[in-house]
């Protein structure tokens, strides 16, 4: 009985040291960083084997970069000898990896145990002299198992009796716990390094801002777009002071409207750096909430983009200058067509005021004759009145005012400017329209403008012809319920063999006096309507340019 108490009593103490230590393991693993893990699982190791009087404690790991092996990466020997392999083939384990796939603990006491599949497994082990072995499996919240924990004996079997392998699991799940923390961070830091690099070779600069601790991180060179010094601590409100006044309130709101709704946040701001100096920044960022929905942190990236805000800038007002020049050349060519305008009006003026001047030295003139004439000069001056308003508005230079208009005037318009200069050329001009075209949206100056464009342009190729081969055809059909074409062909030289987008280049002319602006100008033009400006083979082996633009509202009233 004496005996008996004795044993019972020395179970007990090895019990109680034996929970100890798995309680003075657990609060080892608090909190602890992923960069002591490793040494701590094996101080580990250490403890418990020499606790619990064991050889060795493995602990293997598999991992896509090396399938089909085990990796040893914690170990411990009580006695000095040789080493295990560092990587084990699988293979030499067969029944073991299945058991610990299956997330089942092996528990050996004496080789003579293991069941008759595990003949492979029992060889092996015995090859390396162990006696008893004890693996558990290392997974974490029922996921598979990503490695094992051994322990084991190599002088005298043992027994691993249930109440501690249910300890020991508990070890087995705190390095599991603390493996898989240390792998997420490592997988975090790699992508933060990879993104990091990429912005860097993006020239953009990284930013994290931590609402609820007020705090800003960011990469060096975003530091720099802000004139932050390194290891300078930021908050949002130090990042507003260096955002130019005008541009304050609206960063601040958009911030805050992108933390609200969800939605990304994507401005451009001016930045003002203590020395005075400004530039312009386009910054984007996503918030991210906590699990109630609340905003905790937000992450961007920025970048200088003064560069392309000038370009963008210069490129509009070059644009704008261009379109004039066009506009003035055109009507350099076109003087002729607006004198011969000009000339019918002024020409009826002149003999109606001759008449009248006629009927007035009459004994009796004809007041009713007189007053017909004078309602005549008037509307013929208005004629003329209106043609210089239309003269006057192409000069202008103006923005885009798209409006409902009647596709079909606007075109009789341009053909009547054109009419006398193509007289003179010798070039015969025809227009067929579908009877009823829909009222367009756009702008009538800009889409004269187009056309003016392309039928000066089929003149010009048409002087290589002879003068009574000259035509321009110019067709305007509904392609569809929202789309009217209009096409302008002549029987000129044609498309190039090689591609006819090199036409709408900018500056590419074949002209001694051209610009090799009016393509590019005009599908800018009809592209600010939403259509589309290409050109193709025309119907009588010409060219053929042909434009779309967006149909409003009903048909047009004949
Ligand atoms: P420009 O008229 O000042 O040369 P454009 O941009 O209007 O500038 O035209 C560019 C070039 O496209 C012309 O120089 C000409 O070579 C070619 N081109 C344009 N329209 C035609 C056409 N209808 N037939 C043949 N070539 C054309």
């Amino acid at each position: 009985m004496i005996i008996g108490l004795l044993v019972n009593r020395t179970k007990r103490r090895q019990g109680e040291a034996e929970a100890t230590l798995v309680a003075d393991i657990s609060s080892k693993f608090v909190n602890l960083p992923s960069g002591e893990v490793d040494r701590e699982i094996m101080a580990a190791q250490r403890r418990i084997c020499e606790l619990l009087g064991l050889d060795f404690s493995t602990l293997w790991q598999w991992s896509d970069g090396a399938p089909g092996f085990f990796t040893l990466t914690h170990f411990y020997s009580a006695r000095d000898g040789p080493q295990p392999p560092e990587r084990m083939n699988q293979d030499q384990y067969p029944w073991a990896r299945q058991q610990m796939l299956a997330g089942r603990i092996i528990k050996v006491s004496s080789l003579d145990e293991l069941p008759i599949e595990a003949a492979c497994d029992r060889e092996t082990l015995r090859q390396f002299g162990i006696k008893s072995n004890l693996a558990i499996p290392l997974a974490v919240g029922g996921g598979q198992a990503l490695g094992l924990l051994g322990l084991g004996t190599m002088q005298a079997e043992r027994d691993w009796p249930d109440a501690l392998v249910k300890r020991l699991q508990v070890v087995a799940q705190i390095f599991a716990n603390a493996l898989a923390r240390k792998h997420a961070d490592q997988a975090l830091r790699e992508s933060e390094e990879r993104m990091t690099l990429a912005a860097e070779a993006a020239e953009f600069g990284v930013w994290a801002w931590s609402i609820t601790r007020n705090e800003v991180w960011g990469s060096e060179r975003w530091l720099r777009l802000f004139g932050f010094v390194a290891g300078e601590t930021v908050n949002f409100h130090k990042i507003l002071e260096r955002i130019h006044p005008d541009d304050r309130a609206t960063v601040e709101r958009e911030v805050r409207h992108a933390l609200v709704s969800g939605i990304d946040y994507a401005g451009e701001f001016r930045a003002v750096l203590p020395d005075g100096s400004q530039h312009w920044i386009a910054s984007r960022g996503r918030g991210y909430p906590d699990a109630n929905g609340t905003p905790t942190r937000m992450l961007g990236a920025a970048r200088d983009s003064s560069e392309r805000r000038l370009a963008e800038m210069e490129t509009r007002e070059l644009r704008g200058h261009l379109a004039h020049a066009d506009r003035v050349t055109l009507l350099g060519q076109l003087a002729s067509a607006l004198a011969h305008e000009l000339s019918q009006p002024l020409g009826a003026i002149l003999r109606n005021a001759e008449a009248a001047e006629m009927i007035l030295q009459t004994p009796a003139p004809d007041l009713d004759e007189l007053r017909a004439i004078v309602t005549d000069i008037l509307s013929d001056d208005q004629r003329a009145g209106h043609v210089i308003e239309r003269l006057r508005s192409l000069l202008k230079r103006r923005s885009l005012d798209p409006q409902p208009i009647n596709l079909q005037a606007v075109i009789a318009e341009v053909l009547a400017l054109v009419h006398a200069d193509a007289a003179a050329r010798q070039v015969k001009l025809a227009f067929a329209a579908t009877p009823a075209l829909h009222m367009v949206l756009g702008d009538r100056v800009h889409l004269q403008q187009v056309l003016l464009n392309l039928l000066v342009n089929a003149m010009d190729a048409l002087d290589a012809c002879n003068p009574d081969q000259r035509s321009i055809q110019v067709v305007a059909h509904r392609t569809d319920v929202a789309t009217v074409e209009v096409r302008v062909s002549d029987n000129g030289p044609g498309l190039p063999g090689d591609s006819p987008e090199r036409w709408f280049e900018p500056f590419f002319t074949t002209k001694p006096n051209g610009m090799g602006m009016g393509l590019p100008v005009s599908r800018t033009i009809i592209e600010a309507h939403q259509g589309k400006l290409w050109a193709e083979h025309g119907p009588q082996g010409g060219a053929c340019f042909c434009f779309t633009v967006p149909v409003v509202g009903g048909e047009v009233d004949n």
